[in-house]
């Protein structure tokens, strides 16, 4: 096999060329000094945008003071930011980790382990989505079941079952006594972003209270306010038993979490889960940091009203360039499906100053940090213009 030189990482990314050496808010500036306007943010991730003043105070200060302790030991500060978790969520209890599909692995267990606790014996399948994407751990893999991940991979784990998204009758009939969960991402991200439907979401509550099943949602990519709202869940009338929460979470430091009422979570008692690094004293810091700016009196309301401004001059394009077939999401998660392949438009946007992330089913995926202002969205709107009309020519 040909080892490729220039590189000593594994090519897992593929071929990569744009470097950066700084970011700003919803900026980042390349190696060669070329300024790019980031409506990926990292993959949904740079919530607070690039290095947030609050953010860089609050992990310096942690820095000088403590790295890393064991969770053997108590946490003052990783107590109070798991209370103002669960204060502004449904959640009771929270177990931390350093990424989302390791939050999707200990909500995984919080279902199996509520059952075994419950000696529900047979209650042992969770029911996934067709388009989901809950990670790159053998769980993920299996209950995604999609074999663009999953090839060369097998076996998988057992006890996943998948179903179409957004289909009641699905579910209903999927449903039974050997089902211990549902697992749901509220906007499916790297499946296309494509909302659930907030009555569906609503009627899978129903069954699943019905049946005794646990609902668990993945809001790893559209919690944190990400929809205009904390979370995703908030814009229907219900709340999931756990959910798995992270990119946005840390707006750049690693960290996830997964969110549990006391009730869903009975089995997992002393020595049944753990992480080394999960809520270090750092990730909590800045954790901290990005809760406590969120919750200040109107930011989701910005958030709201900048992503209705986008959104409307992204259905101005839709209904004006013929290369868009449709624009799709919710808040600041959104899709441009495309005609002609996404990777090449996307790779258009770039060389015109803007990114995005491409998705599946031929998706532009756009997601910028929250605190992107209106001016910011006009600037990226005639980047999208420019580039159709370049298209069109
Ligand atoms: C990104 C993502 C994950 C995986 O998160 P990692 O931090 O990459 O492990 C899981 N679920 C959803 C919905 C995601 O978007």
């Amino acid at each position: 096999m040909k080892h490729n030189v220039n590189s000593y990482i594994m090519p897992t990314y593929g071929e990569r060329t744009l470097d950066f050496k700084e970011g700003k808010g919803v900026y980042l500036i390349s190696t060669d000094n070329k300024k790019y306007l980031d409506f990926g943010s990292g993959i949904a991730v740079n919530s607070l945008g690039h290095c947030h003043p609050k953010l860089i105070k609050a992990l310096q200060v942690q820095s000088s003071k403590l790295w890393h302790i064991s969770n053997l030991y108590s946490n003052t500060t990783q107590e109070a930011y798991a209370k103002l978790l669960c204060q502004n969520s449904f959640a009771q209890k929270v177990f931390f980790t350093n990424s989302g599909a390791e939050a999707v692995e200990c909500g995984l267990k919080v279902i199996r382990s509520y059952h075994h606790f419950h000696k529900n014996n047979n209650k042992k399948n969770i029911i996934t989505f067709e388009g989901a994407f809950h990670g790159r751990t053998f769980a993920a893999l299996s209950a995604q079941k999609n074999k663009k991940f999953s090839k060369g991979f097998e076996p998988l784990l057992s006890g996943f079952i998948q179903i179409p998204f957004n289909d009641y009758t699905a579910i209903k009939d999927s449903i039974d006594e050997n089902t211990g969960g549902v697992m749901i991402e509220p906007i499916q991200g790297e499946g296309g972003v494509r909302p659930a439907k907030l009555k569906f979401l609503e009627q899978v509550r129903k069954l699943c209270d019905e049946m005794g099943v646990l609902f668990f949602l993945d809001e790893v990519q559209c919690g944190f306010g990400r929809t205009g709202k904390f979370f995703a869940y908030e814009w229907a009338n219900f709340e999931p038993d756990v959910m798995a929460v992270a990119k946005g979470i840390g707006s750049g430091f690693p960290l996830g979490a997964c969110l549990s009422t006391a009730d869903a979570c009975i089995g997992m008692t002393k020595g049944t889960h753990g992480s080394t690094y999960g809520g270090n004293p750092l990730a909590v810091a800045v954790g901290k940091a990005v809760i406590e700016e969120m919750m200040q009196e109107s930011f989701f309301e910005k958030v709201d009203k900048v992503a209705r401004y986008l959104w409307h001059k992204l259905k101005f394009l839709e209904k004006n360039y013929n290369e868009i077939e449709e624009v799709r999401g919710a808040g600041l998660l959104l899709g441009i499906k495309t005609r002609k392949n996404n990777l090449e438009i996307s790779k258009l946007f770039t060389q015109n100053g803007l990114l995005t992330v491409p998705a599946d089913d031929n998706i532009i995926r756009l997601a910028p940090p929250l605190i992107i202002l209106k001016k910011e969205v006009d600037e990226a709107i005639d980047i999208i213009e420019k580039t159709l009309q370049e298209i069109d020519d």
